[in-house]
Parts: structure tokens; sequence; C-alpha cells
């Protein structure tokens, strides 16, 4: 844990709740109040409709895969000593696509599929920051 080396989330008013939830391993989501869309990454202004009435939803953690690509070579020294690594987007069941990573699963085209059946799963990489990542559903 101690030795994470790539990059982490910079403390800030609009996220703090959405990290704190993850170190809890629960996935949380804005929702606008106004328009009813869900949207992420978090922040206080709605990116549809620009409504700042928003407030936070519990996710599911539950989504499918809408794109991968198999890292084999990092682009910068952190990411070239953590390959391979799965970079996902992912769908979640509440309407936003989010970006992470795939994880839990064997790294080739023959178990990793678009729109598979994904689920949040939580990686502690430091005492601090808990990232929320995905696996193939259970
Ligand atoms: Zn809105």
């Amino acid at each position: 844990m101690a030795d994470y080396k790539l990059p982490l989330p910079t403390k800030q008013p609009e996220s703090d709740f959405y990290w704190e939830k993850a170190q809890a391993h629960e996935l949380w989501l804005r929702k606008c109040n106004t328009c009813g869309d869900a949207y992420f990454y978090p922040r206080d202004i709605c990116p549809k409709c620009y409504s700042n009435d928003v407030s936070w939803i519990q996710a599911s953690g539950k989504g499918t895969l809408h794109a991968y690509s198999i890292v084999e070579r990092g682009p910068i020294p952190p990411f070239r000593d953590a390959v391979p690594y799965v970079a996902a987007l992912i769908d979640l069941d509440e309407g936003p696509r989010m970006p992470t990573n795939l994880v839990g699963v064997e790294f080739d085209d023959e178990h990793i599929k678009i729109g598979m059946a994904v689920e949040v799963t939580f990686d502690e990489v430091t005492d601090e920051v808990t990232l929320p990542k995905f696996k193939p559903a259970s």
C-alpha cells in the first residue's frame, strides 16, 4: 500500500463525499433534481442542464463494459511499472459512463467482452484512498 506510485485524487469539496464513500466501499453518484440525470464525475452543476439543484445517490455498483484497452506499455514511468492493466469505460446501470480499471479477469479478448456485466470492487491503494474498479459480475 505505502509504495503506491500512480496518481491519486486531489481532495476538493465537490468530490470529497465521493472519496469518503469509496473508502467505505460504496459507490455514490451525483443526480440532478431538475432533469433527473445521474452523472459522473461528481460536480455541483449538472453537465446536461446546468442546474445546481443536485443531490447524491448510492449507485448499485452494477454496469456493463462499454469499451476497454489492455495496456501492455505504460505511457510514463509510474504506469510503465503497472502494466499490464485494463483501462475501461463502464456504463453504470444508473446511466453515467465511468472511466476505471477492469480487474479480476484474465487480460485477453477471450475473457473480456464488450457488453459483459460487471460490478464494482474497491481497491484500497493507500490508507487514505480507495479506488472503485470493476470486475466481472458474479
Ligand atoms: Zn440536469
